[in-house]
């Protein structure tokens, strides 16, 4: 996030005579400097005019498009702008209030059963942000002399909410379940509680972790689980049921399913689906949801759209990964580092240096393609890449037209 905000150049230059210093603000000044010197311009904070989908319109010019969230293609779909438009005229803009206090209303509870039944869960909870309810979750859930124990390629949000929690926590490289249990194997027994958490779908790599062998460890060392569906929900599983249907583990083996509104589901929000105990007990006790309005009408009313279309159009989840697999296979025929993808939504392309990412993400911008570079120290330097989201509403016209676009960019960078 810091390295985001330095590249922005955003930097109040006055920030340090105020008296007061904000951390970090002279590295960020010194980044966008550099950048700037090696002729890389911002990638960050672009105005994208209109419905940014497989393709998008900045600056009065047509992108294709690999910088959005919205895997099956169903932003600005007139079935959930329907929808939307009802709930709109019937509840307003707001609901007003915590749901606790007045907030609370019908789509809420339609909402949250629907999302149960999608994880096979016996209840949920819905927040106003993706973000958010990881943080309070896991700061509420948790507590000193807890445990967390998380993949180090964890959101941000996760890592927000476990230092907020006070409970002891362990990163163990990617996907790695012998390291996890090593740690586990140290350190389990020092702990009251234990919390293993994981992604369902990995959003720097692509990759998905072996969740039938976590499952295992968090039963042998007796931890509660939490996977956040944020990339999965949608995209893995061919009703796109997550990581639990792709791999074909019970859904019940998990006790808590996050996931958010915002990508597949084209909304804004998040929520927690499981065991109904604890979703009782975050309804009533999570400041994040306790001390924060309910979701508007118009969020719930798009997301409850998203979720039919996906029952009944089963065929965007395979155009996906039809999609995904194509410009997986033809950047890998190509000689580029594709790192661990998979090829279920999530394509890097490796650079092994941030300037190159940067200045890569740029030649492309100028030759019509919207994607944008993860530098240092986002990722460790020699991981810098480029990230390629890809959507249902890509043609294989377009996948094959960024191929042959990236290869010219980096021949014409080489020369
Ligand atoms: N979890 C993961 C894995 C995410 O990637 C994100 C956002 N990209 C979030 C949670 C937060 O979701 P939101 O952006 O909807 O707040």
């Amino acid at each position: 996030i810091k390295l985001l905000a330095s590249l922005s150049g955003s930097a109040p230059a006055e920030s340090s005579t105020r008296g007061w210093s904000l951390p970090g603000v002279e590295e960020m000044e010194f980044i966008a400097k550099r950048a700037a010197a090696l002729g890389v311009s911002d990638p960050f904070f672009r105005q994208h005019d209109g419905l940014a989908a497989a393709t998008t319109l900045i600056d009065g010019r047509e992108y294709i498009n690999f910088s959005s969230y919205d895997y099956l293609g169903l932003n600005g779909d007139p079935r959930v702008i329907a929808q939307v438009e009802k709930a709109l005229h019937r509840y307003g803009t707001t609901v007003s209030a915590s749901r606790m206090v007045s907030g609370e209303r019908p789509f809420h509870r339609e909402l949250e059963r629907a999302l149960a039944d999608w994880h096979g869960a016996e209840d949920c909870v819905v927040m106003v942000s993706g973000h958010a309810t990881n943080v309070t979750t896991l700061a509420q859930l948790m507590r000193p002399g807890d445990l967390i124990i998380h993949d180090a390629l964890a959101h941000n949000s996760l890592i927000q909410g476990a230092i907020l929690s006070g409970a002891r926590r362990i990163a163990f490289p990617h996907n790695d379940v012998a390291a996890a249990r090593e740690q586990l194997w140290m350190h389990r027994r020092a702990h009251k509680r234990a919390l293993l958490v994981l992604e369902g779908h990995y959003s720097m790599d692509g990759d998905i972790p072996d969740l039938a062998a976590f499952v295992e460890l968090a039963r042998e060392f007796d931890c509660m689980t939490l996977v956040d569906e944020a990339h999965s929900t949608g995209v893995l599983g061919a009703r796109g049921h997550g990581i639990a249907e792709e791999t074909g583990v019970p859904p019940d083996s998990i006790d808590l399913w996050m996931g958010t509104l915002s990508k597949s589901l084209i909304s804004c929000g998040g929520y927690i689906a499981g065991r109904a105990d604890i979703i009782t007990y975050l309804k009533r006790t999570a400041a994040g949801f306790v001390y924060s309005v309910g979701l508007p009408p118009t969020n719930a009313a798009a997301s409850m759209a998203a979720l039919d279309i996906i029952r009944e159009e089963p065929w965007r989840i395979a155009r996906l990964r039809e999609n995904a697999t194509l410009l997986l296979r033809l950047f890998r025929e190509a000689g580029f580092d594709t790192g661990t993808s998979e090829g279920y939504g999530i394509v890097p392309l490796v650079t092994g240096s941030s300037l190159l990412a940067g200045r890569l993400s740029q030649a492309l911008f100028e030759r019509g393609l919207n994607v944008q570079p993860i530098i240092h120290p986002a990722v460790p330097e020699k991981a810098a890449r480029l990230r390629f989201f890809v959507s249902a509403s890509h043609t294989s016209g377009q996948i094959e037209q960024t191929v042959s676009i990236v290869t010219q960019a980096l021949r014409a960078l080489s020369e």
